[in-house]
């Protein structure tokens, strides 16, 4: 199963990219529509909403009342707290309900007008943003969903920024075009990215990658900052730190598009315990990873854990190494030394591009690694450099 979080900010155009991805099979979870089921005359939720603010919040015929609600509810804070903790469990908890019926190899898109508002976004292996310019979506609320100007411009203003919105974003739909164009993106988003992640999560295999060595890009230190959340919120309390590590984490080096992201455990027992709520987050473990190749004499203390991206979009390794070990220092370490040393990155570079001719890349790597970390840590002695 793949959750996906979609989002954007009012009149962007989010109706139109759900609708398209419920029409290609996906199950839409819809945060308004649960919002409005679970206060439905005859619900537990409307029994409580008038226990808590009377029955003047009900129309005659016994269905709630919205403007009157809001009346009472958002006259002040309490009030509106005690609103939210009537309705905020119900709608999680139907949320919870529709997505466990759903059948294992679904894709679950989960529609959330307020993701970014309420830091929703790690608990998504994906967050797909619709976008429109600020004016043009004022436009669009006027015209066609009956906003005035001065409500549609006070509804955007007091929303997320584009900026907090791109953070989050690990795909970002542009819908300034036609309603066509939008459509015609979400489709191809649909069948190139989303259905083969959704099974590469199934049979719990890494999306494949390719090994062509690319210019740095400089969207790579935000990619890996969301990747880290996203860790950062599977793996709780058992992380002891998660870093961006490897080639993308030193500015302005070229690289193999593949972010590294170290986890940190204080054991490998904790590092099993993981498995689960790494796949769960779009990080599927690979089995026959188990070691890195061990750089000095004692071999156990080089063993780690090895997850992957299934996400075909965002090749990702994820290392999962125990706490003052050597390869969890080195890791730390070799990107420091790497930026700290213009010279020692063309080296590697030199390095690698030899390696990606050879019939095993990281065998063919490996005495150029072994020699790095004698240099590397000759560096981090002189410069006392600490994790
Ligand atoms: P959201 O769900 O993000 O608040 P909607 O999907 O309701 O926004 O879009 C706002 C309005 O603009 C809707 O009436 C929708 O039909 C319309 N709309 C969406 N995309 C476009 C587009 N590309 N061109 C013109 N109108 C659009």
């Amino acid at each position: 199963m793949l959750r996906i979080g979609l989002t954007g900010g009012i009149g962007a155009g989010k109706s139109t990219v759900s609708a398209t991805f419920s029409d290609l099979g996906g199950i839409i979870v819809d945060g308004d529509v649960i919002a409005r089921e679970v206060v439905e005359p005859g619900t537990e939720g409307l029994a409580k909403l008038v226990e808590a603010f009377g029955d003047g919040i009900l129309l005659p015929e016994g269905a709630l009342n919205r403007p009157a609600l809001a009346a009472v509810a958002f006259s002040d804070d309490e009030k509106r707290a005690t609103l939210n903790g009537i309705v905020h469990p119900l709608v999680a908890h139907r949320r919870s309900e529709l997505i466990a019926a759903a059948h294992e190899d679904a894709v679950i898109v989960e529609d959330i007008p307020l993701l970014v508002e309420s830091q929703m976004a790690p608990m998504f292996p994906l967050v797909i943003v619709v976008n429109a310019d600020p004016e043009l979506r004022v436009k669009r609320l006027i015209e066609y969903r009956g906003f005035t100007e001065e409500d549609a411009r006070a509804r955007i203003a007091a929303q997320a920024t584009e900026e907090q919105r791109r953070a989050v974003a690990d795909v970002w739909l542009d819908n300034s075009g036609s309603p066509g164009a939008v459509v015609e993106q979400a489709r191809t988003l649909w069948h190139e990215r989303i259905l083969p992640f959704a099974h590469n999560l199934k049979i719990e295999q890494p999306a494949r990658r390719d090994a062509a060595v690319v210019p740095y890009d400089p969207t790579w230190p935000d990619q890996a900052r969301r990747i880290v959340a996203r860790l950062n919120t599977a793996c709780g309390h058992r992380a002891v730190r998660i870093d961006h590590i490897g080639s993308t984490a030193v500015p302005g080096m070229d690289a193999k598009d593949v972010i590294d992201v170290q986890v940190t455990v204080k054991s490998l027992a904790v590092a099993d315990e993981l498995a689960d709520a790494l796949l769960t987050a779009g990080y599927p473990v690979v089995p026959g990873v188990t070691a890195d190749t061990p750089h000095d004499d004692d071999p156990a203390l080089w063993r780690k854990r090895f997850h992957a991206s299934a996400d075909p979009g965002r090749p990702t390794n994820v290392h999962i190494r125990v706490d003052g070990r050597p390869n969890q220092r080195f890791a730390l370490m070799f990107v420091d030394w790497l930026r700290a040393n213009p010279n020692v990155q063309a080296d590697y570079l030199a390095a690698k591009r030899a390696a990606l001719t050879a019939p095993d890349y990281v065998a063919a790597k490996e005495p150029w690694f072994l020699d790095a970390y004698h240099r590397a840590w000759k560096w981090a002695d002189a410069t006392d450099w600490r994790p």
